[in-house]
């Protein structure tokens, strides 16, 4: 059995239902990105796992590691080991980079060292005093990526992680999903709009289009594929 499992999801908002049927596997230990043009439904399917208030799922089932998440409450889904790295990145700006770290790990039922988490990240060692919301987007995307790795989740889910940021820190948070898959055993599920940054990190990737899963690929065929990135990404 796959650690994440999604089949047939139906899921939308008042305005109409924006997920058709969608499939999706993630096995333990790999990185899978999901990829799709602008409002393709990446980020719906993201929120429908982790139970988030909107969407409303209408049918199918999502099961992570034999789990029924759509009968688990969302505050239960990160005991389960499950974290969400949403978009925009949503760090508590008037708290520390300290304090941000610390509140995550309170909630947590088994977390990490927070210390571990500056050794893990020196830049943000650097700045373990700054309020969050006094840095930059890529620092606060590793904050973001430090807050959910001290809960010591099993999988991650990363909600363009590169949305906005400079070239250089685009291969630093690279580097990073590197390091958490390989180094540290932490399962990746990876929405992007940057072909670049699912080809440089994820072993395999789903390509959705108007809320349906139109293929599954591996990094080889999409690097050459040009057509079927045209088709869907428009890249
Ligand atoms: P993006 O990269 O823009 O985030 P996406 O693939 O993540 O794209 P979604 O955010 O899942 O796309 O949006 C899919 C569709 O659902 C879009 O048509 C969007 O307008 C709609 N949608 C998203 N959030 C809501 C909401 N809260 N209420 C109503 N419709 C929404």
């Amino acid at each position: 059995m796959s650690l994440l499992e999604v089949r047939d999801l139906d899921a939308g908002y008042e305005t109409g239902q924006v997920l058709f049927g969608v499939d999706l596997d993630v096995e333990r230990d790999e990185v899978v990105s999901l990829l799709g043009r602008n409002g393709a439904g990446k980020t719906t399917t993201m929120r429908s796992i982790v139970g988030a208030d909107e969407p409303t799922v209408r049918g199918g089932s999502i099961t992570f590691d034999g789990h029924d998440l759509l009968a688990t409450e969302a505050h239960d889904i990160p005991r389960l080991g499950l974290s969400l790295v949403p978009e925009a990145r949503r760090c508590f700006g008037d708290l520390t980079v300290t304090e941000n770290i610390r509140l995550a790990a309170h909630h947590a039922t088994n977390p990490r060292d927070v210390a571990a988490m500056f050794e893990r990240f020196p830049e943000l060692d650097d700045m373990r005093d700054r309020p969050a919301r006094h840095m930059s987007g890529g620092e606060q995307q590793m904050l973001a990526i430090a807050r959910s790795l001290v809960t010591n989740p099993q999988m991650i889910l990363l909600d363009e992680p590169c949305e906005g940021l400079a070239p250089y820190i685009v291969r630093r948070i690279e580097d990073i999903i590197h390091e958490i898959s390989e180094n540290e055993g932490v399962t990746i599920l990876l929405v992007e709009q940057n072909v670049a940054v699912a080809l440089a990190t994820a072993d395999r990737h789903y390509l959705i289009d108007e809320g349906h899963i139109v293929d599954e690929v591996t990094t080889e065929r999409l690097r050459e594929d040009e057509t079927l990135r045209q088709r869907y990404l428009g890249v």
